[in-house]
């Protein structure tokens, strides 16, 4: 799969079909993995925190989640076929594993947020088999990594701990895990649950949907001020002509 170097950070070039078919891949292969879905602020957070990068890269799938990467793209010159957000992927990767009868496990969000989301998930996807669920408010990882293996092995755990807690976790844990893949994707069981609504179709499709949750959660400023800070450092990049294809920032 050809990636677009982005301050480092190597995303797959790919669409969500594409990535849904890769996933799919791996998992009919019982090739273990876990797939990231970074955005420019988790990007801009592996300046200070150097490790996140290799991180991200070892991931077997890093879709742009966001449209600060597609712009990025654009700039450095990269080539991105589009944001893949995660919960897009998430959503189209259950209709196929619904249609073939795999099994996913949620772990992540406030208590009775996961369970809620595998009440509607059951729901939309006929066939797609929950075999379980866990809030993200665990004492210790071990706690969250029991409850995962206690239901004897599944296709996909979605891991929605926030970033960068969940690649964290994903990364230490992926081999312990009894799961063949991982994928992390943020705030998504509060969206399935209904508990969060996410932005209204035109502004996601305006490339506006990080400001409708600015909207929406006021509070997330101190994070988002890391957008323009990013722009300006992959504009930095392009003029100094600092990038070549697999330097790290
Ligand atoms: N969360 C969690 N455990 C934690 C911290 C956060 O399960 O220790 C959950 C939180 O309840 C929310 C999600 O992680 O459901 C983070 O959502 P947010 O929209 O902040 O994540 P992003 O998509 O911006 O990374």
């Amino acid at each position: 799969m050809k990636t677009a170097n982005i301050l480092g950070v190597q995303f797959h070039a790919v669409t969500l079909a594409q990535a849904v078919d890769a996933a799919i891949a791996r998992i009919d292969a019982h090739q273990k993995g876990y797939v990231v879905t970074p955005n420019a602020e988790i990007v801009y957070l592996c300046r200070s925190e150097p490790d996140l990068t290799k991180l991200l890269n070892d991931a077997c799938l890093v879709l742009p989640d966001g449209i600060g990467i597609i712009y990025a793209a654009k700039i450095l010159h990269e080539t991105l076929y589009g944001k893949v957000a995660g919960i897009d992927f998430a959503d189209a990767l259950m209709a196929r594993m619904a249609k073939e009868g795999k099994s996913i496990f949620l772990l992540g969000a406030k208590p009775g947020v996961a369970e809620q989301a595998a009440t509607v998930l059951q729901k939309k996807h006929p066939g797609l088999i929950v075999k379980g669920w866990s809030d993200g408010y665990f004492r210790t990882d071990d706690e969250a990594i029991a409850a995962i293996n206690a239901v004897g092995g599944v296709d996909v755990a979605f891991v929605c701990l926030g970033a960068p807690k969940q690649e964290r976790f994903m990364s230490a844990y992926a081999e312990r895990i009894d799961a063949t893949l991982l994928c992390g994707l943020g705030g998504s069981l509060d969206v399935f649950a209904g508990t969060v609504q996410r932005a209204p179709d035109i502004f996601i499709r305006l490339g506006l949907e990080w400001f409708y949750r600015l909207l929406k959660e006021p509070k997330r400023i101190g994070r988002m001020m890391s957008l323009p800070k990013f722009m300006l450092t992959v504009l930095g990049t392009r003029l100094s002509g600092s990038q070549k294809k697999g330097n790290t920032p």
